[in-house]
């Protein structure tokens, strides 16, 4: 049967890597969370001292950007791929609120994106992918032969964040996991780069009042009919 590439783009923790990894798991497709990326950078940042006390030092991070090198090794015991920041599994590092609180500014660097951009259109080069953020559909993969936009209400979300936090063992607040989702969705929003907008071509999830199970269903209804047209 032909690859697709599949794009999920959409509002932060609205469950994008969810369905992505079931996707991926049922087609046999990679999956690529490129929010992993941003974050694994954000968190390269955090440990050279390019961030300190709420400032973000540009200049500084992209003199070093060139040390950066994100890659993913799928974990069988898992049935994913984590990501690895310099040879070093970073997928619990990068969750924290901390990273949360600053990836959404260096995501709106320019240079920072060319650079995962490219890594991440090579990534999906030859179909077969599932690629769940923010640009996807607009910006890595503009063919892909289903785009879908992923949204929820703010707090449902944060509900599910906070939830997911608290389960990893973070000492966090509802309040504040709230502030985040709210604040990066609005820096994704409106950066000049690539912000968060839905392709004129994708299809909107909106899974408020949906569970896991009915919004897996949703979308693998959608996969099947590209499939079946294919
Ligand atoms: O998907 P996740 O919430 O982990 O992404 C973290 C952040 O990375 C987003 O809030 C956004 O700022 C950035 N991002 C992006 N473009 C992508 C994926 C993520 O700007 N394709």
């Amino acid at each position: 049967m032909k690859k697709i590439t599949i794009a999920i783009d959409g509002y932060s923790s609205t469950g994008k890597s969810t369905v992505a990894k079931q996707l991926a798991k049922h087609l046999g497709y990679i999956y690529v969370d490129s929010g992993a990326m941003y974050r694994a950078v954000t968190y390269f940042a955090m440990q050279h001292g390019c961030i300190d006390h709420n400032q973000f030092d540009k200049a500084a991070l992209l003199s070093i950007l060139d040390d950066v090198a994100i890659s993913f090794k799928f974990n069988p015991a898992l049935g994913y791929a984590e990501v690895y920041l310099n040879g070093e599994n970073v997928e619990k590092a990068i969750r924290t609120l901390a990273v949360s609180e600053f990836v959404s500014q260096i995501a709106a660097v320019p240079e920072i994106r060319a650079q995962l951009v490219k890594i991440q259109k090579e990534m999906g080069g030859n179909k077969g992918v599932v690629m769940d953020g923010r640009d996807i559909g607009t910006v890595v993969f503009p063919n892909a032969e289903l785009k879908l936009f992923m949204t929820a209400s703010p707090e449902i979300r944060a509900e599910r964040r906070y939830n997911e936090l608290l389960q990893r063992g973070e000492d966090v607040s509802f309040e504040a996991v709230l502030r985040n989702v709210k604040d990066r969705d609005f820096i994704d929003s409106n950066r000049k780069d690539s912000p968060l907008i839905k392709a004129s071509d994708a299809i909107e999830i909106d899974n408020t009042d949906m569970d896991l199970k009915e919004q897996y269903d949703v979308i693998l209804n959608l996969v099947n009919q590209v499939l079946n047209k294919a």
